[in-house]
């Protein structure tokens, strides 16, 4: 077989232990003589899987008894829409924290069902780091919104210390479960799962329950977050094999050590990769100011674009798979995710160096 170092941006590496354990399980589930894809979502060999699931998940990441867990299907960008569809109020106006493309999208999805407000943007430098946020913003906000992680440009909040809202909603798709994080925090926390969760198919929603019972009550049944909840998200089919592949990757991610353990790892990762561009006198440029990069997209900039093009190249021939910057910004990233092993971080950073001798 051959051999890839996995650097995709998402849907991105999944531990191998995970997918062998998926190999063994596909024809056979747990002696039931079918796969857990052929089970009614309704029956108790899936049931169990859901609700393993969600008890996994509270546990992993400490989430108090006041928050529902939900599963949902439309990707993170389909709670662009739900967000504002449930909570937007007459007369009140929710505030965003626009940190780079995908909040710029959330919010324009906002002010489709309504009027709503940029906070604050990182958009004037090229969104290169978190922007400093006004100590004392209103509470008139129906709610602020926030990204955790920005997946495009490579920047992340450090902490949440400094933002306080009494309903803050933080968009978390690529980096939950990559480090602890304050869940009381937050009145909603979401996030598509395939960049530490698992597949593409599923939309992990950790939302306090009191919210849902103050969402919008005229909405279509499905787009309602009370349905979900007041149905334990089986109102419809959910993406049972996505869920079950998140229960098996939330299985190894305990077995590893849990959020802690993860957290140190990404941290060794992705240092070894800024340690590759710090090093490099100017070779390499990081895209993110040092205090807000990511632990998880690692993005940076060669001398010139055929200097950029010839390194993806021989970084493809050498078994690096996903190095190219997003279509919008162009550059390289590195998607250092939590199932990308230490090995692939060492043997890229190696590889930059050589790289970089060579150009002499
Ligand atoms: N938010 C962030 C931070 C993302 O990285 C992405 C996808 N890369 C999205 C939202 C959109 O997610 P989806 O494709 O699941 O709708």
């Amino acid at each position: 077989m051959k051999h890839v170092y996995n650097f995709n941006a998402g849907p991105a590496a999944l531990p191998r232990e995970v997918l062998q354990k998926a190999k063994e399980e596909l024809l056979d589930f747990e002696d039931t003589g079918m796969s857990i894809m052929e089970h009614s979502h309704r029956g108790k060999h899936y049931e169990a899987v859901h609700e393993q699931a969600k008890n996994l998940l509270k546990e992993l990441l400490s989430i108090p008894d006041e928050y529902e867990i939900l599963f949902l299907q439309g990707g993170a960008s389909l709670q662009f829409a739900m967000i504002p569809m449930n909570f937007m109020k007459q007369n009140q106006k929710p505030g965003y924290i626009l940190t780079g493309s995908w909040s710029e999208k959330a919010l324009k999805e906002a002010k489709k069902i309504g009027e709503a407000e940029e906070i604050v943007s990182g958009k004037s430098s090229n969104y290169s780091s978190i922007p400093e946020i006004p100590s004392l913003f209103s509470d008139d906000y129906t709610y602020v919104h926030v990204t955790s992680n920005n997946t495009i440009f490579g920047t992340q909040w450090a902490s949440f210390d400094h933002l306080e809202h009494p309903f803050l909603i933080a968009d978390m798709s690529s980096d939950i479960l990559s480090k602890r994080f304050p869940v009381e925090k937050f009145g909603m926390i979401y996030a598509g799962a395939q960049k530490n969760l698992g597949p593409a198919g599923v939309t992990v929603v950790i939302m306090r329950k009191e919210v849902a019972d103050k969402a919008n009550k005229e909405l279509p049944t499905i787009l309602s977050y009370e349905t979900h909840m007041k149905n334990r998200s089986l109102y419809n089919t959910p993406p049972t094999f996505s869920i079950y592949l998140l229960k098996l990757v939330l299985e190894w991610a305990k077995e590893l050590g849990g959020l802690e353990e993860l957290e140190r790892r990404n941290k060794e990762k992705a240092k070894l990769i800024y340690d590759a561009i710090d090093e490099s006198g100017g070779f390499y440029t990081g895209h993110a100011e040092k205090d807000s990069r990511s632990l998880m997209n690692i993005t940076f900039t060669l001398q010139n674009e055929e200097l950029t093009k010839q390194f993806l190249k021989e970084a493809q021939e050498q078994g690096f798979s996903g190095l190219a910057g997003h279509r919008s910004v162009g550059g390289c990233r590195a998607s250092a995710y939590n199932a990308v092993p230490l090995e692939a971080c060492q043997a890229l950073k190696k590889f930059m160096i050589e790289f970089q001798e060579k150009q002499g």
